[in-house]
């Protein structure tokens, strides 16, 4: 699948297709936060799926592409000595994410006709959208989730859209603006103006 509407690149560049990634694991949201009182901090009110989930991704991550995770040794990646503010594998380069993620269907859902996963149960969509890009700039395939341009993200049950799995995860597609580094495409929006 490519994405179906990418910003309309400038010429001489192209959404390259960078990676696929496939997650097998109970997808979980990030976002709702519970705070623990006074001085205590807070966490993610749904801690205990949430982690497992996250540690998924970063290992299939880095499964799928060979990157690693920036451990810092004075203000350098220990493992390939790049600093922190270009570590990832496509760092600081427009990159859009096209997301399905696959979530149980519960037994009560009809079991021949498609349906949609609508209710709480399932995650908020920009929560599911979170936990991926989080755990992208975790795994090292990406600087930062701020470099994510476009993103799109679904919900499906498992074996209901071409890109749902059989069995509960995710499906991440990367890609890439090539054909022009992005000074070069920052200069030339400037003369445009
Ligand atoms: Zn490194």
């Amino acid at each position: 699948m490519t994405l179906t509407a990418p910003d309309p690149a400038i010429p001489g560049t192209t959404w390259q297709h960078a990676t696929t990634i496939v997650v097998r694991g109970e997808p979980a949201g990030q976002g709702a936060i519970s705070f623990l009182g006074k001085g205590r901090g807070a966490k993610h009110t749904n801690e205990k799926t949430l982690k497992p989930w996250r540690r998924a991704i970063v290992l299939a991550a880095r499964d799928a592409t060979g990157a690693h995770g920036y451990t810092d040794w004075g203000g350098i990646c220990l493992t390939c000595r790049i600093k922190k503010d270009q570590h990832g594998l496509y760092a600081n380069v427009p990159t859009a994410a096209d997301i399905a993620v696959t979530v149980p269907k519960p037994k009560t859902a009809p079991k021949r006709k498609r349906s949609w996963p609508i209710t709480r149960y399932s995650h908020d969509i920009d929560h599911h959208a979170r936990a991926c890009l989080d755990a992208l700039s975790e795994s090292g395939v990406i600087r930062d989730d701020s470099q994510i341009t476009e993103l799109a993200i679904r919900k499906v049950y498992p074996n209901e859209h071409h890109d749902a799995l059989s069995t509960p995860g995710a499906v991440i597609r990367l890609y890439t603006l090539t054909g022009a580094d992005t000074m070069t495409t920052t200069t030339v929006t400037r003369s445009d103006r």
